[in-house]
């Protein structure tokens, strides 16, 4: 059910089982990591240590961040589960992985990342277009990675598969530090799927 938007103190960030070409998305993971510990603010994540994940949660844990950790059973080994989070749940499979990520959060930051990334990104999105939750949505847009996305749901809206209001759902940005207070600020659409 939805719910309205509160003070955010934890955000669960969606990011890469890899590190993506060049350091500049190994940047951007450090600084979205280091910003939310600095802002006091709790990151949730998949609780590996590959790729920007691994960035992400151990620029927060430096800053004093507190990182919580969600990895399903079978992907411990092969995502190599972080050992020094502040906590670390292991769950049966994906579907509880995202389940108690999306719970634990009040907001998310995707990445740049992969298959896995969008499909985090995708269902988040698409149960804020139901009125499943009401948590905003930001993604780090760095050096115009999610322009294809972006235009992706524009040519959506221009052929009548999806409302503006649930295209502006998802807030787009270059800087960690400008998108958080957007995220804070911003109020989802009550505007269901379903309504006429
Ligand atoms: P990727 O962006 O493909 O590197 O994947 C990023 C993260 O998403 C990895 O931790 C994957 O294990 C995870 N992932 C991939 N597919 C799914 C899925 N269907 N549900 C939940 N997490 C997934």
């Amino acid at each position: 059910m939805a719910r309205a938007a509160g003070p955010i103190k934890a955000v669960c960030v969606f990011c890469g089982s890899s590190s993506g070409a060049g350091r500049r998305y190994v940047d951007a993971a450090t600084s979205l990591g280091e910003h939310l510990a600095r802002s006091g603010v709790q990151v949730i994540y998949g609780g590996a240590h590959v790729g920007t994940m691994g960035v992400l949660a151990d620029a927060a844990l430096a800053a004093g961040g507190e990182v919580v950790g969600v990895i399903p059973e079978g992907m411990v080994e092969r995502e190599i589960a972080h050992t020094g989070l502040t906590e670390l749940h292991v769950v049966a499979d994906m579907h509880e992985r995202k389940a108690l990520m999306a719970e634990r959060a009040d907001a998310f930051i995707a990445l740049p990342g992969g298959a896995g990334t969008l499909e985090e990104l995708f269902e988040v999105w698409t149960w804020a277009q139901l009125g499943l939750h009401a948590k905003p949505i930001g993604l780090l847009d760095i050096d115009g990675f999610y322009q294809p996305l972006r235009a992706m749901a524009d040519h959506m809206v221009d052929e009548g598969f999806l409302r503006a209001t649930h295209r502006d759902t998802l807030l787009f940005d270059t800087d960690p530090a400008r998108l958080f207070p957007r995220l804070a600020e911003h109020q989802l659409p009550q505007v269901g799927k379903w309504a006429g």
